[in-house]
């Protein structure tokens, strides 16, 4: 019958030889297998015996596409496997193969149902179908009541015939058997043995690798193997078959066509994440619980770091910007005039279209200031004070960081109009009004009267310097001013306030140049406080740079923390690993798992230092460091979090996915 089928599995003069680093050239070798010539045909049932260490397990491997031959040619169904690539290996693994081990192989931190799915997942079949299909195999051998079992709570022959059933999940066509009864009683042995025996008249090939005579009798092929060379192959019937009757039944293996082929890639990732949260679930269960608080931890505190950081730094940015702006470090102030020993020019009139023309010709401005002023003799009833008015324009109010108590400010018609009005500060309003109202009253300023259409804020205590100096303004609407109470159109001064403080500099040019093209030559003064403006520039910086280093150093070290972590991980679990391989995990799977546990972890430490650096808030609140939280410093976290997580990943998950299988699987 074998001759007249085309082999399923041909051997040609295959050889395996491990070599070992050692003192010589080429190290160390060992001859696993010589010259080894089979033909295995589809539905037969092979015993492969021999004493230990005669390449049993090295021949397994090889027929399972976990290890290559290093002389000799294998076929699989007609194709050379030894030129395929790892993941077409793990493909021909995943849908051809099933592996049944001496010790199981189980993953210790998945249930029974999930260990029989995994196969499966690796092929991308659905999630319904797969969980349906596994409990039907569980069930058909007598595994119904035990679905969510961990392996753990599970007898020596119930792990066993979990993992048959997982090597039926995709189908199985060759179920590879190394010693599957070696660590079984005789009963649970040959309960494994009636498994397989069927399995094969059902059409599985089947090949069992033993040292027992016994179990070999199951067979109804036998070869025999000493020091890797093949020493007997000969049918023996399989006596012991006929007493399998009535054994239990796998359902029939999956429809190979297109399996998952077409399933969208969300769902694919979706399923990643699945299963990584599974993983991380099960690492939280299997003790390594308080390792993985400290890895989150860590992440979290590098996170809440970078967060309350940037909050200081914009914070601190915010607040120096506004002191930049209260000192006049934003501000150019420029008077008509000429310099000490200059005999040539003659003092600019500067008028309002100089100032428009500066607000329209220079960049970085946040604002352009005529000013005319004077002092007068303000009146109301019998009560009088002298102070110094100024023009204003609408724009004043903002600019010059003013705020009003009472009433409004000018209109850009108040001052287009030539207006009576007027907005006094707190001082003058102590003065005038003492018991009543100003707003809506009249005032005289030099003998005209004006309507107090607002009083400002107040900014310091009655009788100090601040007082004096910002409490006693007196404003009147531009238009106002120069017509009804200087009566002439020259400007004593103008104020350019810079939009970017630190750029001032560079606008000071600009605008010295923009005046001295307009009017021929230098008539005028230019001044600006640059000195003040490069301090707080520089403190800014130092502070950012310090601030930024703190966080990134924490973030680092956060990082570490996950590398060292996963990379123990790795270590603890190549088995898992192997395991996920011999069922056909291609390697992108593997790095891909390590990858999402590493960001995992990260995530949900970036999330706990996102949470932090916002309740850090009421900590700067109450020692008042200015501190500012925007909605982007989660985002921020978050990405900080993520990045960490592949940066700090990348290496144990490669070292995972570089892992040979079977020497993953001999730990
Ligand atoms: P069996 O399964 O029949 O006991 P193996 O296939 O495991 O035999 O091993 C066959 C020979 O190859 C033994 O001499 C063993 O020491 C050697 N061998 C197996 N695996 C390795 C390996 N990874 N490196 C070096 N030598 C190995
Ligand atoms: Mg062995």
């Amino acid at each position: 019958m074998a001759a007249a089928e085309p082999p399923l599995i041909e051997l040609v003069d295959v050889g395996r030889v491990y070599r070992r680093a050692g003192s010589g050239r080429r190290g160390v070798e060992t001859r696993a297998l010589s010259d080894v010539n089979l033909r295995i045909a589809p539905g037969e049932f092979v015993a492969v015996m021999g004493p230990s260490g005669s390449g049993k397990s090295t021949l397994m491997n090889i027929l399972g596409c976990l290890d290559r031959p290093t002389q000799g040619v294998y076929r699989f169904q007609g194709r050379d496997v030894g030129r395929l690539g790892a993941d077409e290996r793990a493909a021909l693994r995943r849908e051809s193969f099933g592996f049944v081990f001496q010790s199981y192989n189980l993953l210790g931190s998945a249930t029974a149902r999930e260990n029989v799915e995994m196969p499966a997942a690796y092929a991308h079949l659905g999630r319904a179908l797969r969980s349906e299909r596994a409990e039907a195999l569980l069930k058909a051998f007598a595994l119904g009541s035990r679905l969510g079992h961990r392996p753990r709570a599970l007898s020596g022959g119930e792990q066993q015939r979990v993992a048959i059933a997982r090597a039926l999940m995709n189908g199985g066509r060759v179920i590879l058997a190394d010693e599957p009864t070696g660590a079984l009683d005789t009963k649970n042995g040959e309960d494994v043995l009636a498994v397989l025996a069927d399995l094969s008249t059902r059409g599985h090939t089947v090949i069992v690798i033993t040292h027992d005579p016994e179990v070999a009798a199951w067979a109804e092929r036998r070869i025999d193997l000493l020091d890797g060379r093949v020493v007997a192959d000969r049918h023996t019937g399989g006596a012991a078959r006929a007493e399998a009757g009535g054994a239990v039944l796998g359902p029939d293996p999956l429809p190979r066509s297109g399996r998952g082929r077409t399933r969208l890639d969300f769902e694919r990732v979706a399923e990643s994440l699945r299963g990584t949260l599974a993983s991380l679930r099960a690492n939280l269960l299997r003790g390594s619980r308080l390792r993985t608080a400290l890895t989150v931890l860590s992440v979290t505190v590098g996170v809440w770091s970078v967060v309350a950081m940037l909050s200081v730094v914009q914070g601190g940015y915010r607040a120096s910007v506004e002191t930049v702006s209260r000192i006049g470090a934003d501000r150019i102030f420029i008077r008509s005039g000429v310099e000490y020993g200059d005999r040539e020019s003659t003092p600019v009139r500067l008028t309002l279209a100089d100032a428009e023309a500066i607000g329209r010709g220079v960049d970085n401005i946040r604002g352009v200031l005529p000013h005319v002023s004077g002092q007068f003799t303000l009146r109301h009833a019998d009560r009088l004070v002298q102070a110094m008015v100024q023009s204003a324009l609408p724009e004043t109010l903002v600019i010059e960081h003013l705020g009003l108590s009472r009433g409004v400010f000018f209109s850009d018609r108040d001052s287009a109009n030539q207006e009576p009005v007027v907005v006094i500060g707190a001082a003058i309003r102590d003065e005038l009004f003492p018991t009543s109202a100003a707003v809506g009253r009249h005032v005289l300023v030099g003998g005209t009267p004006f309507l107090v259409k607002g009083v400002l804020a107040r900014f310091g205590r009655p009788g100090s310097v601040v007082e004096d100096y910002r409490d006693k303004k007196v404003l009147v609407p531009l238009g106002t001013a120069q017509a009804l109470l200087f009566g002439r159109e020259t400007l004593d001064a103008i104020t350019v306030v810079a939009e970017n403080p630190k750029r001032v500099g560079e606008t000071a040019r600009a605008v010295d140049n923009l005046l001295a093209r307009r009017h021929g030559h230098r008539g005028f003064n230019l001044s600006s406080d640059i000195p003040s403006m490069i301090g707080f520039s520089t403190v800014e910086r130092l502070m950012s740079a310090l601030m930024g280093a703190v966080g990134a150093i924490s973030l680092f070290v956060g990082g570490m923390g996950v590398t060292s972590v996963m990379l123990v991980s790795v270590g603890e679990r190549t088995r898992e690993i192997g395991i996920r391989m011999a069922t056909g995990a291609r390697r992108q799977d593997i790095l891909r798992q390590f990858l999402l546990e590493a960001v995992a972890v990260t995530v949900a430490g970036g999330v706990l230092g996102t949470v932090l650096g916002f309740a850090s808030r009421i900590v700067f609140d109450a020692f008042d460091v200015p501190a500012a939280l925007s909605l982007w410093f989660v985002f921020a976290a978050l990405a900080c979090a993520v990045g960490t997580g592949l940066a700090a990943g990348i290496v144990p998950a490669r070292r995972a996915a570089a892992l040979d299988p079977v020497a993953a699987l001999s730990r």
